[in-house]
């Protein structure tokens, strides 16, 4: 029978293929590194064609493990959102390098927008505001800088996506599609429009013909050319990562909230029908459609996360291994007074200075490896900590936080949220919760479910509990040192 799920997971720093059964266990899987490539400060840039090989590799490995093509009910498409692939729809080759989420470099662009008065109404219409890190002014840099890409605007060859875009395009041999998920990071869809939208296009400079259809999230999607695997296989799950690891968590209800930590950290809370207005600069944003109905969400995105843990490891040689983090950190009481603030990108929410610069704070001669990086970890508490403040202020205060990505291995930092948060944070044991969202959203739309509710309940493993268990002036201290140096950024 035909009841496996193929999931494809195309992260920032790795594409993986993972083979889940359909009560969720993960059979089989292949990861690939993808190449970084920062052309100047601030710039981060993926070359699309990678991504494309790199994903296509690992499915074509992990595919004879379920017996073939014929054995895969469906496959989950989740991918690294606000990246923006420019290709041609004739050639069906990439014109530029794609720019990266992370990426800065339209800061003026956004700037010139929000002086010019538009930032609230665009936030109004799209959730969104006006920052380098939503896909719609990558797209304009694109045209105003690639003469590729401009060329392929006016022969009408142009084709912008995001990745789960791209790669849908690669699989099923010319579909030009974007889920509504996706859809809703590029500053060009209203959080209520079914397709984007002409004023937001002419708003921002980018051609609407350019542009993929926005389609549901679960359900028949598309099919993969019957040449790549053997057999066509049905496209029956898509999402951006937030909001498939928000789905892979359980969190359908209203209020329910989880918090990714990989390269950046990212939390969202179910806002159920109704569309998201936020007072304290966090995002609205869709979190499912199926059937043509949508839910929302309220986002509070943090730049970095892991990518600090990352930058220890690579830039100071403090660790070998991101976990041994936990040792450090577990090896002293204290930071010894040390205070990081990973402005490293800029600052994102409840913040957004994309200038910010990181700053390390109150060191002395007794400040070495252990206290590095306990601040670094303790950081991650700290960021959360102003969001948490920021979604309370918009009537949405967390019970519980669910916590997924790869450092929430970090058994150290999920006993330090729950004690800086002063709320119980659940870990499942299985973490890779993008990946299961995209395997839930998949299995409901090849019918292995009759709903996604169903899937979610199925298909979730077990949780582990962390309590909060600290002094309230030690968490005081703690918020104190951070507010100081945040300043300081
Ligand atoms: P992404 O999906 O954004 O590529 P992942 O969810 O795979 O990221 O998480 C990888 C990040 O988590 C890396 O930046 C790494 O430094 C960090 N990381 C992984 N394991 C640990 C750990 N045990 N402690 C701290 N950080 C970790």
């Amino acid at each position: 029978m035909s009841d496996y799920i193929l999931v494809l997971d195309e992260g920032t720093t790795s594409t993986r293929a993972m083979l889940f059964a359909s009560d969720g266990v993960l059979v089989a899987s292949a990861q690939k590194e993808l190449t970084q490539h920062y052309p100047k400060s601030g710039w981060v840039e993926h070359d699309a064609g990678e991504i494309w090989e790199k994903t296509l590799a690992c499915a074509l490995e992990v595919i004879p493990k379920a017996g073939g093509a014929a054995m895969i009910a469906g496959i989950g498409i989740t991918n690294q959102r606000e990246t923006v692939v420019a290709w041609d729809k004739v050639t069906g080759e990439p014109l530029t390098r794609a720019i990266v989420w992370q990426d800065r470099r339209t800061e003026p662009f956004c700037s010139e927008l929000r002086q010019s008065g538009h930032e609230a109404e665009v936030q109004r219409r799209t959730g969104l505001l006006l920052d380098p890190y939503f896909s719609g002014t990558k797209m304009r840099w694109m045209l105003d800088n690639v003469a590729e890409v401009r060329a392929a605007a006016a022969k009408d060859t142009l084709a912008f996506g995001t990745i789960e875009s791209w790669l849908t395009f690669k699989l099923t041999g010319g579909a030009h599609v974007s889920d509504a998920s996706n859809a809703s990071r590029t500053l060009l869809l209203e959080l209520a429009g079914a397709g984007f939208d002409e004023g937001l296009c002419d708003l921002l400079g980018v051609p609407h013909a350019a542009l993929p259809q926005v389609i549901d999230m679960s359900g028949t999607l598309g099919e993969t050319d019957p040449a790549l695997f053997g057999s066509a296989i049905p496209i029956t799950g898509m999402a951006g990562d937030q909001q498939s690891a928000t789905i892979g968590q359980a969190c359908l209800t209203p209020g329910e909230t989880k918090a990714t930590y990989g390269t950046g950290a990212f939390v969202l809370t179910n806002q159920g029908e109704n569309i998201p207005q936020s007072r304290n600069r966090l995002l609205g944003t869709v979190l499912s459609q199926i059937g043509g109905r949508r839910t929302y969400a309220i986002e509070g995105s943090v730049f970095v996360a892991g990518s600090l843990v990352q930058w220890l490891r690579d830039s100071l040689g403090i660790v070998e291994v991101a976990s041994q983090t936990e040792e450090l950190a577990r090896s002293i009481p204290d930071s010894g007074g040390v205070t990081i603030v990973p402005a490293l990108a800029g600052l994102g929410a409840p913040h957004w200075q994309a200038e910010a610069r990181g700053v390390i704070s109150g060191l002395s001669f007794a400040s070495g490896k252990a206290e590095l990086a306990r601040a670094a970890l303790e950081s991650m508490a700290h960021q959360t900590h102003d969001l948490a403040t920021a979604f309370a202020a918009d009537g949405t205060p967390w019970e519980t936080l669910r916590i997924d990505g790869g450092m929430a291995a970090n058994s150290w930092m999920a006993q330090d949220l729950a004690d800086v948060l002063g709320v119980p944070v659940e870990r499942p044991d299985f973490v890779e919760t993008t990946a299961l969202g995209a395997a839930m959203l998949a299995a409901a739309g090849a019918g292995l479910y009759p709903d996604l509710a169903s899937a979610a309940e199925a298909m979730r493993g077990k949780l582990m509990r962390f309590e909060p268990d600290m002094d309230d002036s030690v968490r005081e201290a703690r918020l104190a040192s951070w507010k100081k140096a945040l300043a300081a950024a």
